[in-house]
């Protein structure tokens, strides 16, 4: 479904940062897009731009250059001999998501109707924020873009999240292998194991929560780990203006069993029963 003429994003463009996320694969990205055509840079330029521009050690380079080629065709082309260039083609053939990825723009309508940031609450006409959508699971946590993935956020908090979602790059496989469970709780708890005892923000939680299907209380789903003697704490962290979040971290946590749900409702039982002595 890839098809030839399909332009490539603009660096900056919402698209292309829900694709790629991690800010260092889109300057890289960006300058690759920069100098397509016959300005390709070579494997020495690329290595040079590594470090100057992104700080990144030079061995990262086949990391982002493999990271790139599974959306973008950058092939080595070996001219000069030893010092092969590397230019931005087009779209890899077997891109991911790639036949899901533009979103209709009877889509982008419907999910900007309320004209109203899901997250700020400002508005266009009262306020003069610009809105776009939001991929509330990026793409590049295996986020799609059905409509129940989509939210209107203004360009202020969007690009919040998008910095904020960066600090989180380092996670960003376990955070893929979270979302991909079936059960809610077990979303949760991975992804609570994946931080291996550091605090992750409610709203990352939610996120994981309803990746499968809408959590209308997820906060449940994560309590229910406590019936599966899971321990987990949490810290309300006060941010300038009225801003609260609330972190969760995993202190301790127990194998899977055969049936979440069974598992659940037999402790629920159990616990019940305790409260209430017998004879009723
Ligand atoms: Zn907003």
């Amino acid at each position: 479904m890839v098809s030839e003429e399909r332009p490539l994003p603009e660096p900056d463009s919402e698209e292309l940062f829900s694709l790629l996320g991690p800010s260092a694969l889109r300057t890289l990205y960006g300058w690759l897009y920069r100098r397509r055509g016959d300005n390709a840079p070579t494997m020495a330029e690329v290595r040079l731009f590594m470090a100057d521009a992104l700080g990144e050690p030079q061995e990262h380079i086949d990391r982002r250059l493999r990271e790139l080629r599974r959306y973008f065709d950058i092939p080595s082309v070996p001219t000069p001999p030893g010092n092969p260039r590397y230019p931005l083609r087009g779209w890899a053939a077997n891109a991911p998501d790639s036949q899901n990825l533009a979103i209709s723009s009877r889509v982008r309508a419907q999910v900007l109707a309320p004209q109203r940031c899901f997250q700020c609450g400002k508005t266009p006409k009262e306020d003069r924020v610009k809105l776009v959508v939001d991929h509330k699971v990026p793409q590049s946590w295996g986020g799609g873009n059905e409509q129940e993935n989509l939210q209107p956020l203004c360009e202020e908090c969007n690009a919040g999240k998008r910095d904020y979602f960066q600090t989180y790059d380092v996670h960003a496989e376990s955070i893929r292998a979270a979302i991909n469970y079936a059960e809610p709780q077990r979303r949760i708890g991975e992804l609570l194991r994946a931080f291996d005892g550091d605090w992750v923000r409610t709203d990352l939680l939610g996120i994981v929560a309803s990746a499968q299907e809408f959590q209308e209380d997820w906060q449940r789903r994560l309590r229910d780990l406590r019936f599966l003697g899971w321990e987990i704490e949490y810290q309300r962290r006060h941010y300038e203006g009225a801003r609260v979040w609330t972190y969760y971290r995993v202190k301790k946590w127990r194998p899977w069993p055969a049936s979440i749900r069974d598992a659940i409702t037999a402790e629920e039982r159990r616990r019940r029963s305790r409260e209430r002595p017998s004879g009723a």
